[in-house]
């Protein structure tokens, strides 16, 4: 059984998109490309930032690569001012997927095209692409190793685990959440799993911005709170690397054993923590596949062509089912850690 709301970004198809037509006509080499990123909560859209701006200006377009450091209506803002300058296609990976309803409109109604990049635009029929790493398929990976990780490193079941969830107004968050529990709600109602803080509902699990300190706040007074005598945490479902640092610390301060902790993004200080054991897992999204793709999809549009997609059923975003391209993502764990970023020349870098 699923969970998924198609209202809030379920990637559950309904029905297909009757539209279709996407895209206008081409442009000139050299036209302005927007990109509006959110805040830099995760090393990958930091990342994105250089991408961007080196990808787009080494293939001929005038790059305008931005951040909405302060928010959603900071966003609203930037793309409406691309809008303004005569951007072609704007590439948006949305504060809030679903406060961008208007301006996505405005771009559409002035010819551009717009992409949602890594994170789902909601509630608008005026989004043209998706392009991201299946952010059901990672909850689902993330839930699956936090069950690998338990059984290898924590023995017999039950096993006592704790659920964070990503920030509410991100629309990944409920793929991601949803992705896992439906790996992991089985194995709480056959008892292989238990939940000493009880905290299972989005607005318990929710963790505002994406911001380490309300993780480690939250879970410092789970610990205090409902891990005393033979209660131990064996296990946290974190969304992200970021997240999955804050609950190793608070466990760490609480003088708790290690907890087997998920992850994602591949963040540099994330993998030496696996390689040293601590972190269980993370998974590995190349945000050069995520920019590279993006960018090819504005090369196909400045020809006049219809970009490549690979998915036109997954997801829903309330008003219409965005022709999307998925990208595959990765789990990495202390055994494959090596392989995986042999190709990576940051992690390789960093990892010597
Ligand atoms: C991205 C994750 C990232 C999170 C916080 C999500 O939308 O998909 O990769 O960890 O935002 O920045």
């Amino acid at each position: 059984a699923t969970m998924m709301l198609s209202a809030c970004g379920g990637r559950e198809a309904t029905e297909t998109d009757p539209g279709g037509e996407a895209t206008a006509g081409g442009f000139e080499t050299g036209s302005l490309i927007g990109v509006s990123l959110p805040q830099k909560t995760s090393e990958n859209w930091v990342l994105a930032e250089s991408l961007f701006n080196d990808g787009l200006t080494e293939a001929g377009y005038e790059a305008d690569v931005q951040f909405a450091n302060s928010g959603a209506s900071e966003q609203q803002n930037q793309i409406q001012s691309m809008i303004t300058k005569g951007a072609k296609v704007i590439i948006v990976g949305a504060v809030d997927g679903s406060q961008l309803g208007a301006q996505v409109q405005q771009a559409k109604d002035a010819g551009i095209t717009v992409i949602a990049y890594d994170r789902l635009l909601l509630n608008t029929a005026a989004v043209d692409y998706y392009v991201a790493f299946d952010p059901y398929k990672v909850g689902e990976l993330q839930g699956q190793a936090l069950l690998d990780g338990l059984a290898e490193r924590k023995g017999e079941a039950p096993y006592n685990i704790e659920l964070i969830a990503g920030s509410p107004d991100d629309a990944n968050t409920a793929n991601f959440f949803n992705g896992a529990m439906s790996v992991l709600q089985p194995k709480i109602d056959d008892g292989t799993l238990e939940i000493p803080s009880g905290q299972v509902a989005m607005d318990q699990v929710a963790t505002q911005g994406w911001k380490a300190e309300n993780v480690q706040r939250r879970m410092d007074t789970i610990l205090s709170g409902n891990y005393s005598g033979d209660t131990t945490l064996d296990g946290v479902l974190s969304p992200n690397d970021t997240l999955a640092r804050a609950a190793l610390t608070s466990a760490a301060s609480a003088g708790a054993d290690t907890p087997v902790v998920t992850g994602q993004d591949s963040e540099v200080e994330s993998v030496k923590s696996i390689l040293a054991g601590e972190q269980y897992m993370t998974i590995y999204k190349d945000t050069r596949e995520l920019v590279n793709q993006s960018i090819a999809m504005v090369d196909a549009l400045q020809t006049g062509a219809e970009p490549e997609i690979n998915d036109t059923e997954s997801y829903d975003n309330g008003a219409k089912v965005v022709p999307a391209y998925n990208l595959e993502p990765v789990v990495v764990t202390e055994a494959n850690a090596r392989e995986v970023y042999a190709d990576d020349p940051i992690l390789q870098s960093e990892l010597g």
